[in-house]
């Protein structure tokens, strides 16, 4: 029985509501009245339910779908204005123990070149990726007690707090591991890490289970019900995401919803981020083995969808996608992206692209120097910002700060302090003439005089060499 306040991953994500939502879905995707009807309430700015949007995403009526593609970009623009959050994925390991069909670190893959960074690794490659600009990373492992068990991941998260290499630091650290004890998402949150993300990958249990048919990831109660547990240990900040090719897209849009639904009934607040990645080729994995993959048009529904049924999470895109199509879905709700990404353990300490530890193929290779000009010229304020939670501002604080649009006075000054950090410590000059002109026009929209001036304050104390500032 479908029940979002359950603690049972079967009566959050009910498989008999999916089917009976895509059917209603289906049934209403040319009902004028009703597609109208949820229009209105999105623009209420309160979200929409499972049920609701998956009508919109089904709705096959041009002029209402380009309704919800303009609503999307404008809800993009009220809640998170023009900012877009940079981060890099950091891999730690490749060792693992389990079988997922569509990764390349499943334990049977022989062909692949196993690693696991020492300190003194995570140290080179933190070093590398504070040369480049990165404020905030996200580290990734496979799935090992032996090799990558809590303790080993704390202490890379430790040493990556440390380095504070020329004006770098690492601010934020989010962790992308798998489905934990209480106990362990307990260490994790006094470690001091951001967002605990972990992707669903299927929320269809059947697919599920075929697609982890070994070790720990199999099953599929202890993975979905991961999100429970970590905000049991203390994790305010939580991350979702599924694995597009893998199940048909409308039951993995509509259990996304009912996933953030049950967050927000039973903890008050609902995911921090969704996370949009697409299955991509890798060593022996070859995306067209699967049947339910996704074209860009598809995909840019999935997004706008998504941004005007939860109006406050951030929405994550990789590198996993081209430069054209990451510039298309910006625009209806992304909020964060990856940049410069390498997908190998032990990457950035390397010129070359190593491919024999790789996850996946990286799509948008662009350097990050490239990334933040290409925002840029795009007028979006690449923002090194990872001030909301160094200040407690986590959970549902940072949700209310969202709902009381406080951000063009808080997280729009903080995207231009960052910014400027990087035009300053790591741009060439054809950036840094790009982001100063953007800085200087930026400026004029914050509302406050106070934090006006009190930015204009610090913009200058960062060309005379001081770091670190927010609001
Ligand atoms: N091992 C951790 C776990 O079990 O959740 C997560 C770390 S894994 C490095 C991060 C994510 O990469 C996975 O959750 C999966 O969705 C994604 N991934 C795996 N294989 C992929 C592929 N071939 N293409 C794109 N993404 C992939």
């Amino acid at each position: 029985m479908y029940n979002p306040k359950s603690d049972k991953a079967e009566e959050f994500i009910c498989h008999e509501e999916i089917l009976s939502t895509l059917k209603y879905a289906n049934q209403n995707k040319n009902n004028i009245e009703l597609i109208d009807e949820i229009l209105a309430k999105a623009k209420l700015r309160k979200g929409l339910n499972h049920r609701e949007a998956s009508v919109l995403l089904a709705c096959e009526l041009k002029e209402k779908n380009t309704e919800i593609f303009q609503l999307a970009e404008q809800f993009k623009k009220d809640f998170y204005g023009n900012r877009i959050v940079l981060f890099a994925p950091l891999y730690l390991s490749n060792y693992c123990v389990n079988g997922c069909r569509y990764c390349p670190y499943h334990a049977k893959n022989k062909t692949m070149l196993r690693k696991k960074l020492t300190q003194e690794e995570v140290k080179r490659e933190v070093i590398a990726l504070q040369d480049m600009g990165h404020k905030r990373l996200a580290i990734e492992a496979g799935e090992d007690p032996v090799n990558n068990p809590i303790e080993y991941i704390l202490e890379c998260i430790n040493t990556i707090y440390s380095i504070k290499h020329k004006n770098g630091a690492i601010r934020r650290v989010n962790v992308n591991i798998a489905a934990t004890t209480v106990e362990n998402y307990r260490k994790l949150a006094d470690a001091g890490i951001g967002t605990y993300i972990l992707f669903q990958e299927t929320y269809n249990k059947q697919s599920y289970e075929y697609l982890h048919p070994t070790g720990p990831k199999h099953n599929y109660a202890y993975h979905t019900e991961a999100m429970d547990r970590a905000m049991q240990g203390g994790i305010d900040d939580v991350g979702l995401g599924v694995l597009f090719g893998l199940e048909s897209y409308q039951y993995e849009f509509a259990g996304l919803l009912m996933h953030a639904e049950h967050l927000e009934a039973r903890y008050g607040v609902g995911p921090h981020t969704i996370s949009f990645p697409r299955i991509k080729r890798a060593a022996d994995i070859d995306p067209n083995a699967f049947l339910n993959g996704i074209d860009d048009e598809i995909f840019s529904k999935i997004i706008a969808c998504t941004r005007i049924s939860t109006p406050y999470t951030g929405m994550i895109i990789s590198t996993r996608e081209s430069e054209s199509c990451r510039q298309r879905v910006i625009h209806y709700g992304i909020s964060q992206i990856s940049g410069a990404s390498r997908t190998s353990v032990g990457g950035y300490d390397h010129d070359d692209r190593e491919h024999d530890s790789e996850q996946f193929d990286v799509s948008d290779q662009r350097t990050l120097d490239e990334i933040v000009r290409w925002l840029m010229q795009m007028d979006y304020i690449p923002s090194f910002c990872t001030a909301c939670y160094r200040e407690g501002r986590t959970g549902d604080r940072f949700m209310d700060l969202c709902k009381k649009m406080q951000i063009l006075n808080c997280c729009h000054p903080n995207a231009l302090l960052t910014l400027k950090e990087f035009l300053v410590d790591y741009a060439s000059d054809e950036t840094r003439k790009v982001g100063q002109a953007l800085i200087s026009r930026e400026i004029n929209r914050i509302k406050s005089d106070k934090v006006k001036s009190l930015t204009e304050d610090y913009l200058q104390k960062i060309e005379q060499g001081s770091r670190d500032f927010r609001f």
